[in-house]
């Protein structure tokens, strides 16, 4: 298969802090294999790049590189020794599609939802009627909006983006299209990027109904990072086998750089350049966004890339403050930052049928503002 030519966006930003030497891929990748899968026999064998290692039920996993695969002796994961170079100049091919070629390129991309866990892209998209008369929103924001991915794909790759709106209009000729990723600079704010909250921001429902639209198929919801990687395959023909890390640095004051730092990494590579590549004094490491919590690491055993489960990385210089948790102070600061009107508090003060649970998007929201530490995020999940 032939690798395509990378944009721009594909350029990693350097920082001052980086060897500029560094090469960020080595020869060995180690791949986790998606827990209940059935393995062929057939391990060690030769695989070329995008070639299916196994295909489980909610994940593909394609061979990122050509080389020897082998099974760890525990089979748990995938190790590739790669052999040769890939070639990266493969063209704009504009394709015309049907709805069958196109569920296929999807699957053989190993395209997966980027906005909704455990979700293959030909499962979602054929989850949709035909005919059937839905919304489709192409939405701006990724989750956690780390990157500008609407606007890589406008700057980068206009005409695949105008073909795949052609496409989804040919595909599904009843639906109506939203078509949200503008040129014009659109603010974000968490929790913008969640699917559910984007939708009962635009339709004015309430998430309630706006997950009962997702959940029913009455609404069709892509993010800008899930849209990217349809168009890198579908007329690039690049599977599903790198996916951008951002890397965000945090102080010893608990203060983010807010520069955009990104790379473009392959499936199971070593993150060990990370070390070489940034300031000694960053010694911690988290795959968990700020809203998210942080299960720290020691920089030097961040593993490989894992492409389903790191899209972020944040380096400390210092462990995260595990601030103590007090008693609550009636501050309502949960409830006057909580975006969608859940009314947190009664969590706390256990008077949980007064939480509206329905309304909850999991944000975190409410824990990053609590100034007595207390964990209402984890709480809720307890109730979710
Ligand atoms: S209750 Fe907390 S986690 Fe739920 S939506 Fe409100 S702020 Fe977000
Ligand atoms: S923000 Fe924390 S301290 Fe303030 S009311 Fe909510 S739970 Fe209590």
């Amino acid at each position: 298969m032939v690798f395509p030519k990378l944009p721009r966006s594909f350029t990693r930003k350097l920082h001052k802090t980086e060897n500029k030497r560094e090469r960020t891929i080595q020869g060995n990748f180690l791949i986790p294999v998606p827990p209940g899968s059935s393995l062929p026999d057939d391990f060690p064998k030769r695989v070329s790049l995008g070639e299916i290692l196994v295909d489980a039920q909610t994940k593909r996993i394609l061979s990122p590189v050509n080389g020897l695969a082998s099974l760890t002796a525990d089979r748990t994961h995938f190790q590739i020794k790669q052999d040769g170079a890939w070639r990266t100049d493969s063209p704009l091919q504009i394709t015309s599609y049907t709805y069958e070629t196109f569920l296929e390129i999807c699957k053989v991309g190993a395209l997966a939802s980027l906005d909704f866990e455990h979700l293959t892209l030909d499962q979602y998209f054929s989850s949709f009627k035909k005919d059937g008369t839905f919304d489709i929103f192409l939405a701006p924001y990724a989750r956690y909006n780390y990157l500008p991915f609407s606007n890589f794909i406008l700057d980068e790759m206009p005409e695949a983006f105008k073909e795949f709106e052609s496409l989804i209009r040919k595909i599904f000729p009843n639906a109506k299209i939203h078509n949200e990723i503008k040129p014009d600079f659109i603010p974000f704010k968490h929790p913008d990027g969640i699917p559910e909250f984007f939708i009962s921001q635009k339709t004015g429902s309430t998430i309630r109904d706006a997950t009962t639209a997702l959940d029913s198929r009455t609404v069709m919801y892509l993010g800008p990072e899930t849209i990217y990687h349809i168009l890198r395959m579908a007329f690039y023909n690049e599977p599903f086998t790198r996916r951008h890390l951002y890397v965000c640095l945090v102080d010893r004051k608990g203060r983010m750089d807010t520069e955009s730092r990104f790379y473009l990494l392959t499936n199971g590579q070593s993150l060990d350049f990370v070390i070489k590549n940034f300031d000694s004094r960053y010694k911690i490491a988290s795959f968990q966004s700020m809203y998210e919590g942080v299960n720290s690491l020691d920089i030097r055993s961040l593993g490989n890339f894992d492409i389903y489960n790191h899209s972020i990385l944040l380096l400390y210089e210092r462990l995260p403050v595990i601030r103590n948790s007090f008693a609550c102070i009636d501050c309502y600061e949960c409830n006057t930052y909580c975006p969608t009107n859940a009314n947190p508090i009664a969590v706390v003060k256990n008077n949980s049928e007064e939480f509206v649970k329905s309304q909850c998007i999991q944000c975190g929201i409410c824990t990053l503002y609590c100034p007595s530490g207390i964990d209402i995020r984890s709480k809720i999940q307890g109730l979710v």
